[in-house]
């Protein structure tokens, strides 16, 4: 099976509410579609978002980075040479990691289908459901308590809150949703880089103190100032997570071996796909470092191949895909079923995606 043309496309889904954090507020999946076609006619669907304020990346850097530089290196490969076609994949630019990530997921997806495999067996999983959690956007106490009774209903049972705005009503935000959702409800926190050392720290102890039940601090400060980061690790009570702070396996390295964080959340659209997911799941397995699989703004598209990775590997122990969950319609056509707060795999080959809806090719 050779890769004989790559074309690419966007998609527009609408969001149910707009998605706010400390860094952007956004009001649609609007995202790079790679559609990947072999000799033998069979066809990789994958995504890419572009996410500027995290990988730097636009849709018009993506489309350049796939057509300009990484599609006229792949063109004519076999797809069974993993380990030679995701050399070029890398050596083909630096950075644009979210690009990169959608040409290795099409190269996984097509490699499965190859095999003859849904892509998590091929990896060597079992686990055929996973379970997400959902995000509650930042946003005033009242509209954040709404969004959480919402997401119990819908039947979520873990929540990422998004806070780091301010310390004073990022406390409130906590109390009042804690209160409203009762103590079974699992809570994690999202500061997406909001505050700094001494804020992390005083606000961290007020959660322990007030007895908030919060599981994890995802990227309490800066994702440059690493010695905070380390700070904050030593001194919190709750486990903290790195995020932004880490893109490739010398990050995760580097933060696992000076401490600079308890548990590392992995995105593909980072680590520039699944094959670096890989090698930072191994740098985490060997120090014992849990680690969460994350998603950006993305549709069910991409969000399936890191449904693939989640269900292969045990030692992610953290699922937080909920791009899906968030989205208005789901554009896709096979695949793994995203039902709220489960999500089930599939046993088509591949990644199981067959066709994607709205689609328009360039
Ligand atoms: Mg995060």
């Amino acid at each position: 099976m050779k890769i004989k043309k790559i074309q690419l496309g966007e998609i527009i889904v609408p969001l149910r509410t707009p998605f706010k954090t400390s860094l952007r507020t956004v009001d649609a999946v609007h995202d790079i579609v790679v559609k990947v076609t072999t000799d033998t006619g069979h066809v990789g669907y994958v995504e890419a978002p572009p996410t500027a304020v995290i990988t730097g990346e636009t849709r018009a850097s993506i489309r350049s980075a796939i057509e300009e530089l990484i599609a006229p290196k792949l063109i004519g490969r076999d797809i069974l040479a993993m380990e030679d076609n995701q050399e070029l994949l890398h050596s083909a630019l630096i950075g644009n990691t979210s690009a990169k990530a959608a040409v290795d997921m099409a190269l996984y997806d097509l490699w499965a289908q190859e095999l003859g495999q849904p892509l998590y067996r091929a990896l060597g999983g079992s686990r055929n459901v996973i379970e997400t959690d959902l995000t509650i956007s930042v946003n005033d106490v009242e509209e954040m308590v709404r969004d959480s009774l919402e997401a119990i209903r819908r039947g979520f049972k873990v929540l990422k809150i998004k806070i780091g705005k301010n310390e004073a009503l990022d406390l409130k935000r906590i109390e009042a949703i804690r209160s409203a959702v009762g103590k079974d409800i699992v809570l994690r926190v999202d500061a997406n880089q909001g505050w700094n050392v001494k804020e992390a720290l005083s606000i961290i102890d007020k959660f322990e103190k007030r007895g908030l039940g919060i599981e994890l601090i995802e990227q309490p400060i800066h994702f440059s100032n690493l010695q905070g980061m380390i700070e904050v690790t030593k001194h919190s009570s709750i486990p903290i997570m790195a995020d932004e702070s880490i893109f490739s396996p010398i990050h995760a390295l580097e933060v696992i071996q000076r401490r600079g964080a308890d548990i590392i959340n992995i995105k593909l659209m980072k680590s520039g796909g699944i094959y670096q997911a890989l090698n930072i799941l191994s740098i985490a397995q060997i120090h014992n470092v849990p680690c969460m699989i994350g998603c950006m703004l993305e549709s069910k598209i991409s969000v399936s191949a890191a449904a693939h990775l989640a269900a292969a590997k045990n030692s992610i122990l953290y699922v937080d895909l909920d791009g899906p969950g968030l989205c208005t319609i789901d554009p896709v056509l096979g695949g793994p079923s995203f039902e709220e707060e489960k999500i089930i795999m599939n046993e088509r080959p591949g990644l199981g995606i067959e066709a994607i809806e709205g689609l328009r090719l360039y």
